[in-house]
């Protein structure tokens, strides 16, 4: 399978190496434009640099029914997801990228009855459907060691899943042994990624979900990203007030934790909801023939996990918060669990590829 997408990403590259009409749309033109042959390391490059939005391919006028069969933006998905899978770290876990959308729901609903068999075994039924106010109340239904041992212990495997596959894609896709961290390159991918550059299209924005222009894929990715940072700063806020202030949670409806996380909560709700609509009205030519389960499944966990972190606020003294508890803390620990393997490694892997691009236009 792996064979047979480089061989049609090289064969599509190389028709548009002759081309080149659409050179001004995105990044992955000007990149190929640099090239006159293209190594396997190029063409994962190239392939993880393009940001599916399309536009190249309701342009081009060798795109089906033409003779050529020229659809850019498929060529560069299959071979996206095959990269997932070559440099998923630990490799044999990289099955779970096949029929990922039955992997990360099966995850879910096993981590969800994981937390609620402990949570019962250990703190008994009476706990769990207790109304529990004022400070520790959440620790009263799940340890304070219970919640942060293993999420500590997952967020260290996930980081190193990521610094080994990307050590990996950086390397096989590299030709001058350059430096990941060079400040100016990836100083240029950081602005790149803080306004999604790439997903403008040129300016007109991505022909997505159809042939029309539209910014709206792009301004619901800045919901979900900026939503995302604001839940960070939220979680880091509320771990200085814990350990440093020792002013444990819950914490007030006007304090900083909760008005960032309930304004990032929402942020990644709106995104996930209008990126899941946007899904399913998709022309779905342009996009990998496997990538649908594992987009939707993300999306749906990423809705979930924020959902129920609402809702646990809203009823969080009332006798349902054990309940709520234990489902978000489970979703929570699947979305730990998938992160390296699922969706979510998108985005890792096109910072890289966009340091590898700024890189290279520096050196043009
Ligand atoms: S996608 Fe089509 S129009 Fe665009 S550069 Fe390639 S061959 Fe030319
Ligand atoms: S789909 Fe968009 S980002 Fe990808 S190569 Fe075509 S124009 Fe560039």
């Amino acid at each position: 399978m792996q064979k047979k997408a480089i061989n049609e990403a090289e064969r599509v590259l190389r028709i548009c190496n002759s081309c080149r009409y659409c050179e001004g749309f995105c990044a992955v033109f000007p990149a190929m434009e640099l090239r006159r042959t293209f190594t396997e390391g190029d063409l994962k490059y190239l392939a993880n640099l393009c940001h599916n939005c399309r536009d190249c391919y309701y342009a081009c006028q060798y795109a089906p029914p033409h003779d050529f069969d020229l659809n850019f933006p498929k060529a560069m998905a299959e071979l996206r997801l095959e990269t997932y899978k070559e440099f998923a770290w630990p490799n044999f876990l990289s099955g779970l990228f096949h029929r990922n959308g039955l992997a990360v729901t099966l995850i879910s609903i096993l981590c969800v009855f994981f937390v609620a068999l402990l949570t019962f075994i250990s703190q008994g039924s009476e706990v769990v459907e207790g109304v529990h106010t004022g400070a520790n109340s959440f620790y009263n239904v799940i340890p304070y060691w219970a919640m942060l041992l293993p999420f500590t212990v997952l967020a260290g495997l996930a980081v190193l899943c990521f610094w080994k596959s990307v050590s990996h894609f950086w390397k096989e896709t590299d030709t001058n042994s350059r430096p990941l961290f060079g400040f100016g390159a990836n100083m240029g991918a950081t602005w790149d990624v803080l306004r999604l550059k790439y997903l403008d299209g040129g300016g007109h924005g991505c022909n997505y979900p159809d042939d029309r222009f539209s910014m709206m894929r792009r301004n619901l990715h800045h919901f979900v990203f900026y939503g995302f940072a604001l839940c960070l700063v939220s979680t880091t806020i509320a771990a200085i007030y814990d350990h440093v202030l020792h002013l444990p949670a819950p914490y007030p409806l006007l304090s900083w934790p909760v008005v960032t996380g309930t304004i990032g909560g929402i942020s990644i709700l709106i995104g996930t909801a209008g990126l899941l609509f946007l899904k399913f009205q998709m022309d779905r030519e342009p996009a990998a023939r496997h990538s649908f389960g594992m987009d939707v499944s993300f999306g749906v966990l990423l809705f979930l996990v924020n959902l129920t972190g609402l809702l646990l606020l809203a009823f969080r003294e009332t006798s349902t918060m054990g309940m709520m508890l234990i489902v978000h803390i489970g979703l929570v620990m699947a979305l730990f669990i998938t992160f390296p393997f699922g969706k979510f490694v998108h985005g890792v892997y096109r910072y890289i590829a966009l340091v590898r691009n700024a890189q290279e236009q520096s050196e043009v």
